[in-house]
């Protein structure tokens, strides 16, 4: 099935669907197309089943900070509809996900149309018009905005765009293994979270204390960038055994053995981002680019990217009516 749309974009992250929310509240006809299988992006959480019992581990982003008015009236909303909730073992501007850290990204989702599970492959100028093929539909839209990681934007954005490609070729995004870990006891003695800018754990959290999950006791550990470069090309089951051992040394608790242990490599997990960056929209093209990379690594960056993003196209589509 083909699709023709008003305005596409690709990912729909925490930036992408920051500006199809405030596209599609216009009146716009917006389609996102994800690669994922469900919401989440970096903010994901995964479910498993740990002794017959469901357990939700959050293996990206963590928490988040609302400290834009703008973004702190959103998560004020999500929290009214209980997708989201102050986090204090993290600090006094920590908020997460409830009853996962992909909670926000799944209501922001809900109310839009996004087809999951659908990656864009190749994109091209045709005309007047965007498009995109995804394997086995192509898409076509007056506008494009493309927001994904930027070692993933520098590949789709080569033929189509090759100035946005550039940019985005020269950000550097470091890599994190994130561990999750499940147990039949809780870790007597370890703080709920733990942080290190210097050692191979550059995070830990008991998972199952943040507000409104449920479930065994469950910790989620992140390693250094350092750590996880060293790391890098290792099996996922020995990376998850190496940090679970790294996380008990650091935080000097006796070793305990987990009933569930995955671990996942997130290759662009945070990006290095240059100073004065943020999110570009050709009006000559209509073809714009969002995303963390754009703004700050952090889901509040993202979030500020897509709704900058879309103010540039709001702006540019009023003058061309005026
Ligand atoms: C391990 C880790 C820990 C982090 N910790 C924190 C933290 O504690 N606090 C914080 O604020 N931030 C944290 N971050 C960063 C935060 O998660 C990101 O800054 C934010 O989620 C980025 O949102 P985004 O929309 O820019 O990108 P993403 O969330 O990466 O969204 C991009 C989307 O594009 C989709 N996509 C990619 N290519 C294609 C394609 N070809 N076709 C279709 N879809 C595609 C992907 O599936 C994805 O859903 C962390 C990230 C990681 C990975």
């Amino acid at each position: 099935m083909d699709g023709h749309t008003d305005i596409l974009i690709i990912g729909g992250g925490m930036a992408g669907l920051s500006a199809a929310t405030a596209l599609a509240s216009t009146g716009a006809r917006v389609i996102v197309l994800d690669k994922g299988r469900g919401p989440g992006g970096r903010m994901a959480a995964r479910r498993v089943e740990i002794a017959g019992e469901q357990v939700s581990f959050d293996h990206g982003a963590q928490f988040f900070t609302a400290r834009d008015p703008d973004f702190r009236e959103i998560v004020a909303g999500w929290e009214q509809a209980g997708v989201a909730a102050r986090w204090p073992a993290a600090g006094d501007e920590a908020w997460v996900g409830t009853p996962g850290m992909n909670a926000c990204v799944k209501h922001m989702a809900s109310a839009l149309d996004v087809r999951w599970n659908v990656r864009a492959a190749h994109l091209r100028r045709d005309g007047t018009l965007w498009r995109v093929e995804t394997g086995e539909q192509v898409f076509t839209a007056a506008t494009m905005l493309v927001a994904v990681p930027a070692e993933q934007a520098a590949v789709l954005l080569a033929d189509a765009a090759p100035d946005f490609a550039a940019r985005a070729t020269s950000v550097i995004s470091a890599p994190c293994w994130a561990v999750m870990a499940g147990f039949a006891e809780a870790i007597a003695d370890a703080p709920d979270t733990f942080r290190s800018d210097t050692g191979p754990v550059s995070w830990a959290a008991r998972n199952s204390a943040k507000p409104g999950r449920s479930g065994a006791e469950s910790w989620v550990i992140h390693a250094s960038p350092a750590r996880s470069r060293e790391l890098i090309d290792l099996p996922k089951d020995e990376v998850a055994r190496i940090l679970l051992a790294d996380l008990f040394a650091a935080i000097g608790t006796a070793p305990a053995v987990p009933q569930h242990l995955d671990a996942h490599r997130w290759l662009y997990a945070q990006p290095e981002v240059r100073k004065g960056e943020g999110p570009v929209y050709d009006t000559d093209r209509n073809i714009g680019i969002a995303g963390d990379w754009l703004h700050s690594p952090r889901v509040e960056g993202a979030w500020l990217s897509g709704r900058a993003l879309a103010d540039a196209v709001l702006q540019e589509r009023l003058a061309s009516t005026s």
